[in-house]
């Protein structure tokens, strides 16, 4: 049965990147049917709105979505429900998308990429898994007020609601287990249990679920501690998984480990495993046009497309192959060059993922 991807280029370096991910994807010869819609900043000036409502209904019917990014400075001084990046929350929100995955992985021929030592990076493969739906970022009610009691009562004050029900975290927690039983088999649950009720009840049901999967080790640890050794010693984790906040404070830590934002690409599932796959990096507006952004990030989003939303794990190793086979050649975009390597565009790199399929 033909599959149905929703491509969502965005502002910036988006249409670029994700024309080579397309290009990959045609490559492949799978039985896939690719709509284009405008979103973030072109979906603003296409339909007056960054998430215009015929980009929803076509994500909403499809299998899948492949984004590029949003965001542009000269959409600063719109008002927040207009600008770019609400396009994000809003299919976030409208699909149910609440388990996103970051993996980190370092790769041997950019290991002198990253800023700590190469002995610490060379081999680190971690997949973070964050809750994206719940927590302090939507718990209601928030607001600002007079306070009433507190040090300062009288002045004015802001507050938000941390808050995570039981079923929240069991879902998440199985998405963690189940990612773990296809790897090394362990999970870190991160929290902050020993302060939060919230984080109390997140460790309980994590150990609670964690007793149906006897397979796997859970460890649980505080969310300083996970901070300071992520780097440290980033390779004793393996799948960590955490809330919204938290996951994502550690996610952009642990990404920057490998030295090269422009590889690190990201999914975002729901209960149905419809999935919207992005790269983890924004959409790099001072080098937009140019030809000079590195598309990898969008390409191995487009593998992780393939593995958990459309069921081709070959294709998606398949690409993730070429991927290895291009940094072997010496190829890199400028992100990622260094002296001895060759220099390539955004197009010629998308070019030799094809070759190397
Ligand atoms: P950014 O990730 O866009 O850029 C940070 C730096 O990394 C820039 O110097 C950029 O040139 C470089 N970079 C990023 N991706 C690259 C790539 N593929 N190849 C080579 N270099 C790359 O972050 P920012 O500058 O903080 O934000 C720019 C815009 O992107 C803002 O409007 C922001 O809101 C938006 N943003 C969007 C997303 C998203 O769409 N999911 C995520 C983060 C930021």
């Amino acid at each position: 049965m033909t599959q149905k991807i929703a491509i969502l280029p965005g502002d910036g370096i988006g249409p670029e990147i994700i024309a080579e991910a397309v290009k990959v994807l045609h490559a492949l010869n799978l039985d896939l049917q690719l709509e284009t819609a405008p979103v973030g900043g072109a979906g603003y000036e296409a339909a007056g709105h960054p998430l215009p409502p015929a980009t929803l209904k076509l994500a909403q019917e499809s299998d899948a979505i492949l984004f590029g990014a949003v965001g542009d400075w000269k959409y600063d001084t719109l008002e927040r429900a207009l600008r770019p990046e609400q396009a994000i929350l809003g299919l976030r929100k409208a699909l149910g998308l609440f388990a996103n995955f970051r993996p980190a992985i370092c790769y041997e021929q950019l290991v002198n990429a990253s800023s700590l030592k190469p002995e610490l990076v060379s081999g680190l493969d971690i997949l973070i898994i964050r809750e994206l739906t719940g927590d302090i970022y939507f718990g209601q009610p928030r607001g600002r007020r007079t306070a009433e009691d507190g040090h300062f009562p009288g002045a004015e004050e802001a507050f938000d609601t941390m808050r995570y029900s039981r079923p929240e975290i069991e879902r998440i927690a199985h998405v963690a287990f189940q990612a773990a039983q296809k790897r090394s088999k362990r999970v870190t649950s991160v929290d902050k249990a020993n302060v939060l009720e919230t984080f109390q009840l997140w460790k309980d049901v994590m150990t609670e679920v964690g007793q149906q999967y006897p397979d796997v080790q859970l460890d649980h640890m505080y969310v300083d501690n996970a901070a300071m050794q992520l780097v440290r010693a980033p390779k004793r984790f393996d799948v960590v998984v955490t809330g919204n906040m938290f996951g994502d404070i550690l996610s952009d830590e642990a990404s920057m480990l490998t030295g090269s934002i422009g590889m690190l690409p990201s999914a975002s599932l729901n209960d149905k495993k419809q999935g919207l796959y992005e790269p983890s990096h924004g959409s790099a507006p001072d080098i937009a046009g140019q030809g000079i952004a590195n598309p990898l990030a969008t390409i191995l989003s487009a593998a992780m497309m393939l593995r958990f939303s459309l069921g081709h794990e070959a294709a998606a190793q398949r690409i993730e192959a070429a991927v290895q086979k291009v940094l072997a050649q010496g190829l890199r975009t400028a992100d990622i060059y260094s002296e001895g390597t060759t220099k390539v565009s955004t197009a010629q790199m998308g070019d030799a993922v094809v070759a190397a399929l």
